[in-house]
């Protein structure tokens, strides 16, 4: 069996799928894509795949090591994330090869249900208690909610007062039993987060998620320091060696995303290397229905996983939700706020070609908006 064909589509509301197929007939699907740099993730694959055509498509480590390291410059979340496509796509192919499911062969499943968070609040307090409401009525155990917009460099007692707010208001619409996670997206300064973190502590959150930006990483042992709130980052981190650092430094839950962390196959690894640390896996997946396939896949092999992300219904969603690209919903069909294992081949999905085909023509040009602080100056979005 050889690797014949690879494509790519970039559908709404701002995913790109690569598509990759066998000579004998197999078609792996993944999810290679930068969130706002979509076309430059296409040229990558485009680039890589000169290495896997006429390739056996089992060889996936082998692959692997030649994508990541064979063009000699590495790492990054362009050339990182166009390998997690791949990566996908093949364990996809391997799936379908052997007649198992991913999680099967990544060493059988450690549980039956993968728990789940929806988002809930996008950057405003605006209606949080209903959209808090109707995601209990929907069965979910947790959410997650981004703290505040662009916030002064150094809080003000009103800002901060708004942050704790509104975590108190999902606080006390959730209750004991139910769950919120925060995001801080990286928008404050060390000294903000850690002043905020102080007063979020009573209301017991899950996690706080990227409390500093990715590049003032070595800020996060004072962080964790400072109070008993557990910290977790990684969306920004593409490889186990980016993710050493985070869990020396402290941080409680790892969050690489299965798209942009080399894909099933790294992520699965960071994943061991996080159990060394006592840290738990809650992979990043604001994407599409095959990097939360790929997520779950990996969550229903990983011991210590704790809550996966997904996409529905989230504020990106604009033109297309989780749904609109699979012929069968029932993968993503959450019981009680969890996504129940079944045993399809391979990912476990069946994208709707068709339906890819024709958005791939439409396009998308998703942009995240750029944030100004009010004197003109950039702000963190
Ligand atoms: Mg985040």
């Amino acid at each position: 069996m050889k690797i014949a064909r690879i494509e790519t589509f970039m559908v709404p509301p701002r995913w790109l799928f690569c598509r990759v197929e066998t000579d004998d007939g197999l078609v792996g699907w993944g999810e290679p894509v930068v969130e706002g740099r979509a076309e430059v993730v296409r040229s990558a694959v485009d680039v890589l795949s000169e290495h896997l055509l006429g390739q056996d498509p089992l060889r996936i480590q082998d692959h692997w090591q030649v994508l990541t390291k064979g063009g000699f410059y590495r790492g990054g979340p362009v050339l990182s994330s166009a390998v997690a496509g791949l990566d996908q796509a093949l364990w996809d192919i391997a799936g379908q090869a052997y007649g198992a499911p991913v999680h099967a062969l990544l060493g059988g499943p450690v549980r039956d249900t993968v728990r789940v968070y929806a988002w809930v609040g996008g950057d405003e307090p605006a209606g949080l208690r209903e959209q808090i409401t109707a995601q209990v009525e929907a069965g979910f155990t947790a959410v997650k909610m981004n703290a505040a917009g662009a916030t002064s460099p150094l809080s003000t007692p009103a800002e901060t007062a708004a942050v704790v707010a509104r975590v108190a208001a999902a606080r006390e619409v959730l209750g004991p039993d139910r769950d919120v996670a925060v995001d801080f997206h990286g928008r404050f300064t060390a000294a903000t987060a850690r002043r905020i973190l102080t007063e979020l502590a009573p209301l017991h959150p899950l996690f706080v998620e990227e409390p500093v930006v990715p590049e003032q990483s070595h800020l996060l042992p004072g962080l964790v320091a400072s109070g008993p709130v557990p910290l977790a980052t990684g969306e920004r981190l593409y490889s186990r060696a980016e993710f050493l650092p985070v869990l020396n430094a402290g941080v409680a839950v790892a969050q690489p995303d299965l798209s942009h962390a080399g894909g099933i196959s790294e992520v699965h690894r960071i994943a061991s290397l996080a159990e060394t640390y006592g840290a738990l896996l809650a992979p990043h997946c604001p994407l599409g229905p095959i990097a939360l396939a790929a997520s779950l896949q990996t969550a229903f092999a990983t011991p210590n996983f704790l809550i996966q992300e997904q996409s529905r219904g989230i504020h990106y969603n604009k033109d297309a939700d989780l749904l609109s690209y699979v012929v069968d919903p029932e993968p993503f069909r959450f019981v009680a706020g969890h996504a129940v294992r079944g045993d399809r081949p391979g990912l476990g999905i069946t994208v709707d070609e068709t339906a890819v085909r024709a958005a791939d023509r439409a396009g998308h040009a998703w942009r995240n908006p750029v944030w100004r602080h009010a004197d003109g100056s950039f702000a963190e979005w």
